[in-house]
C-alpha cells in the first residue's frame, strides 16, 4: 500500500491524481489540501477519507470543519495546516500539485520529513531548487517528476545512469498563438489565451504556456531535476504534443518518449515508479497522425523564453523574480487588468528593479516574492 497526501487536490493534476487512485486499489490518501474549493474538498475527503484535510483559507476552513462533523477527518488551515499536510507521518510520498510559490514551505518541509515527492507544482523548484536539491540528495528521498516533459526525460534517462547526456530536448507545443507576430499579440483577451490546443489545465499554466513561460519555467525545472547547464537544454517546438520530450547522448543517440497528451501517465509513472501500471484511455494511433512536425521557438515573438534562460542562468534570486512577476502579472491579466503583453514587461520591470542576491536563503526567497509585488503595484501597468 502506498499512502499519499496530495497538495492541490482539487486543480486539474490533484483530481488527475484522484482519478489514478480510483484505478489503483493499493494507493491510500492521508491527506488532502486546497486553497478554498471547499465543495469540492468535501466530496473528496468523503470518497476518499483521509485522515487530514487542509484549508488554506481560514474562513473556508471553518465552513469545512463545520461540513464534516459527522466525520473524523481533522480540519487544518493556512500555511500550518499545509505543512501539517505536506509532513503527515502515514503518508510516504507527497503530491506537489499546488499552483505557484506556495509550495516551496510544504515541499521542503516534507522532504525534510523525509517524504518522496511527485513534483508538478515547478515554481517551487524554480525558485528553491538550489536548496531543494541538495536536501533531496542529504535526505535521500525521491523527487519524481510529474510534469509530462520531465516525466519524459525522466523515463528517457530510465537504465542510462552511466552514460553522458549530451542535450536535452525539450519539447513545446508553441500553445494557441504559434505563428503569431507581436501586434497579433497586442490584444489577446484572457478567454483567447485560456485555449489551449492540446492539454486541458489551470489557468495559470494555460496562460503560461500561451506566453512560453511556462517553456522558460520549465527549462529551469529540468536544469535542476536533471543537473544539466542551461546551454545543454533546448527547446523544440512539437504542436502536436505527441513527443513529451527527448534526450541525447553523447554517441548522438537521442531517446523520446511518445504518447497521447494524458497527465494521468506522468502521475502514475511518479507515483509506482519505477513500475508501470496498467492505465485506460486513447492510445496513439500512427495510422491517423497525419504528421509529427518539429520547429524552432520564435524567441523575439515569445520573448519570456527567451528572458528565462537569461533569468536561470543569472541565477541567485533571478529566477524568484522572474515567477512571481509572472504569477502576478497573470493573476493581473485573467482579473482584466493588465495587457496580454503586459504580462513580460511587468518580468522585464521586475528584473530590472528588485535588488539582486547570489545566494539566497529561504527567507530571502520569500522577501524577494514580496518585493516584486511591491515594485509592480506601484508601477501603472
Ligand atoms: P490548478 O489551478 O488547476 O489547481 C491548483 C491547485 O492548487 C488547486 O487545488 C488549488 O486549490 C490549490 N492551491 C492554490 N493555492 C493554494 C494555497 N495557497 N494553499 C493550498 N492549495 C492551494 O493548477 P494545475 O493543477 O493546472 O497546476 C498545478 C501545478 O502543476 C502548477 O505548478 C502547474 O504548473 C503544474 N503542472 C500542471 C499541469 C497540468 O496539466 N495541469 C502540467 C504540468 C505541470 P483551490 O481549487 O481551492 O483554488
Ligand atoms: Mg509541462
Amino acid at each position: 500500500m502506498k499512502r499519499l497526501s496530495i497538495l492541490g487536490s482539487t486543480g486539474s493534476i490533484g483530481t488527475q491524481t484522484l482519478s489514478v487512485v480510483r484505478e489503483n486499489k493499493d494507493l491510500k490518501v492521508e491527506a488532502l489540501a486546497a486553497k478554498s474549493n471547499i465543495d469540492l474538498l468535501e466530496q473528496q475527503a468523503r470518497e476518499f477519507k483521509p485522515k487530514l484535510v487542509c484549508v488554506y483559507e481560514k474562513e473556508a476552513a471553518k465552513t469545512l470543519k463545520d461540513r464534516l462533523k459527522d466525520t473524523k477527518i481533522r480540519v487544518a488551515a493556512g500555511m500550518e495546516g499545509l505543512i501539517e499536510a505536506a509532513v503527515i507521518k502515514e503518508a510516504d510520498i507527497v503530491v506537489g500539485a499546488v499552483v505557484g510559490m506556495i509550495g516551496i514551505r510544504p515541499t521542503i518541509e516534507a522532504i525534510k520529513a523525509g517524504k518522496d515527492i511527485a513534483l508538478a507544482n515547478k515554481e517551487t523548484l524554480v525558485c528553491a531548487g538550489h536548496l531543494i536539491m541538495p536536501l533531496v540528495k542529504k535526505t535521500g528521498v525521491k523527487l519524481l517528476p510529474v510534469d509530462s516533459e520531465h516525466s519524459a526525460i525522466f523515463q528517457c534517462l530510465h537504465g542510462e545512469e552511466q552514460n553522458k547526456v549530451s542535450r536535452i530536448l525539450l519539447t513545446a507545443s508553441g500553445g494557441p498563438f504559434r505563428g503569431y507576430t507581436k501586434e497579433m499579440l497586442k490584444n489577446v483577451r484572457p478567454e483567447d489565451a485560456l485555449k489551449h490546443p492540446n492539454w486541458s489545465m489551470g489557468a495559470k499554466i494555460t496562460i503560461d504556456s500561451s506566453t512560453m513561460v511556462n517553456k522558460g519555467l520549465e527549462v529551469m525545472e529540468a536544469r535542476w531535476l536533471f543537473n544539466v547547464p542551461y546551454d545543454k537544454i533546448e527547446v523544440v517546438v512539437q504542436p502536436q504534443s505527441i513527443i513529451h520530450s527527448m534526450v541525447e547522448f553523447e554517441d548522438g543517440g537521442i531517446k523520446a518518449q511518445l504518447g497521447t497528451p494524458d497527465m494521468r501517465l506522468p502521475i502514475a509513472y511518479a507515483l509506482f515508479y519505477p513500475d508501470r501500471r496498467p492505465l485506460s484511455g486513447d492510445r496513439l494511433d500512427f495510422s491517423k497522425l497525419s504528421a509529427i512536425t518539429l520547429e524552432k521557438p520564435d524567441l523575439e515573438v515569445f520573448e519570456g523564453l527567451k528572458i528565462a534562460y537569461d533569468a536561470g542562468k543569472r541565477g541567485g534570486t533571478a529566477p524568484t523574480v522572474f515567477n512571481a512577476a509572472n504569477e502576478f502579472a497573470v493573476s493581473e491579466f485573467l482579473k482584466g487588468r493588465l495587457s496580454y503583453l503586459g504580462i513580460i514587461e511587468c518580468i522585464k520591470t521586475a528584473l530590472s528593479s528588485v535588488p539582486f542576491t547570489e545566494k539566497p536563503s529561504l527567507k530571502c526567497i520569500l522577501d524577494t516574492e514580496e518585493k516584486t509585488y511591491e515594485v509592480l503595484r506601484s508601477c501603472q501597468l
